[in-house]
């Protein structure tokens, strides 16, 4: 054991992590390092209910949200969904690069830190349908929770993987507008027990029209949820009509 431990030390010490953007050594235990990180497209002015990037003040609501509000009560998006956040979703998600979703699991911490937030009773990934899981092997969003829950920062959250579930095997929702998007949502998730004011975070990679978000936050507040706020590593900056 000591020795096994001596040798991951050594090789640690012979191959240190490198930054994904500059190639240099990153000095910590992401591919990221702390000059690039200072480059990456944060999110400071964004939408206080969906995180949709805006102009003015920080934590303003947006037309949309003022006309219609979502489920979900607030948005936390670390970033812009552009380069290089897209590249690490892309090799997280479809290659199934975990170092990318380590990098995207440090900038939602970070944002989070930074926002100074109420912790939530529970912590819940984006859940995927049973069948998109088994073809991908595992559920990005998960993992990303994993990541921010294992964090000695976070340690009172707790990540259940349970409590929700994609009952249908929606239509890819990239290929679909938002009011198809909500059509193609309904009935999409099942709780699977009653929450009695607990208050939840939803964790995603990424929030675009946001309606998935609204979907399980509507099934997680007709099951009696206090609050539920939307976690995301990042927000794309234009709406789809
Ligand atoms: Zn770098
Ligand atoms: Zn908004």
């Amino acid at each position: 054991m000591h020795s096994k431990t001596l040798i991951q030390w050594a090789l640690d010490k012979l191959a240190p992590c490198h930054c994904a953007l500059c190639g240099l050594p990153s000095g910590r235990d992401i591919e990221l390092c702390l000059h690039c990180e200072g480059e990456l497209p944060w999110l400071t002015h964004s939408c206080g209910q969906c995180a949709l990037p805006l102009a003015g003040a920080r934590d303003a609501i947006c037309g949309r949200c003022l006309a219609q509000p979502p489920a979900f009560d607030t948005c936390i998006a670390a970033c812009a969904y552009t380069e290089p956040i897209s590249s690490w979703v892309h090799r997280g998600k479809y290659r199934g690069d975990f170092p990318s979703l380590r990098v995207l699991a440090y900038l939602l911490r970070r944002a989070l830190s930074s926002h100074e937030v109420n912790l939530p009773d529970l912590v819940i990934p984006m859940p995927l349908h049973w069948r998109r899981r088994w073809q991908r092997g595992f559920n990005q969003a998960q993992e990303i929770g994993r990541e921010i829950t294992r964090h000695p920062q976070f340690t009172e959250l707790k990540l259940d993987t349970r409590l929700a579930r994609r009952t249908r095997a929606t239509t890819v929702q990239r290929e679909l507008g938002l009011v198809e998007r909500q059509r193609n949502l309904r009935g999409a998730f099942c709780i699977t027990r009653p929450l009695e004011g607990q208050t939840v975070a939803i964790v995603d990679d990424v929030l675009t029209t946001g309606a998935s978000a609204n979907a399980l936050a509507l099934a997680l507040k007709a099951e009696g949820a206090g609050q539920v706020d939307v976690w995301c590593c990042a927000r794309t900056p234009l709406q789809l009509k």
